[in-house]
């Protein structure tokens, strides 16, 4: 089997951890401060982990959150997964998004995370430009 490369990060990547879960930088950031967390135990997808993971996960989201509003001021937060490889997953390890936002750096941001596919159907507002 592969090496999966989440378990093996070196330390000096991390930049927060918990019991549970640990977070570093993207290495193809699509935005200054863009982190992913994974849990430590090497699980492919989200929906394997335990309550106790769930919860160990999301806490370490609200201290990338602090830290990343400290280090680099965001105005806002995508925070997403991608689970399986229909919806987009590269690496097999578990993880969550947290991608800062900046004023201004697309030039229309409606939607967020819904544009990772056209709509089915036209929501409210879309096609009004
Ligand atoms: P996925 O596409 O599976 O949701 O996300 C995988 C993420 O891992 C991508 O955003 C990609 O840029 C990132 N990535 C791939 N290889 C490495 C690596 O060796 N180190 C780090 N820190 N990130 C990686
Ligand atoms: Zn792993």
């Amino acid at each position: 089997m592969k090496a999966c490369i989440f378990c093996s990060l070196p330390k000096s990547d991390v930049l927060v951890e918990n019991e549970i879960a640990v977070a570093f930088f993207d290495k193809f950031p699509v935005n200054e401060g863009h982190v992913l967390l994974v849990p430590k135990r090497h699980v492919s997808s989200l929906f394997d982990l335990t309550e106790e993971e769930v919860m160990g996960v999301w806490n370490l989201v609200q201290e990338v959150k602090e830290m990343l509003d400290r280090r680099f001021q965001p105005v806002a937060y995508n925070i997403g997964a991608n689970v399986g490889a229909a919806a987009g997953q590269t690496v097999f390890h578990a993880h969550v998004h947290v991608i800062p936002r900046y004023q201004g750096d697309v030039p229309d941001p409606r939607g967020g995370v819904r544009n990772v596919k056209k709509s089915m159907v036209p929501s409210p507002g879309e096609g009004e430009k």
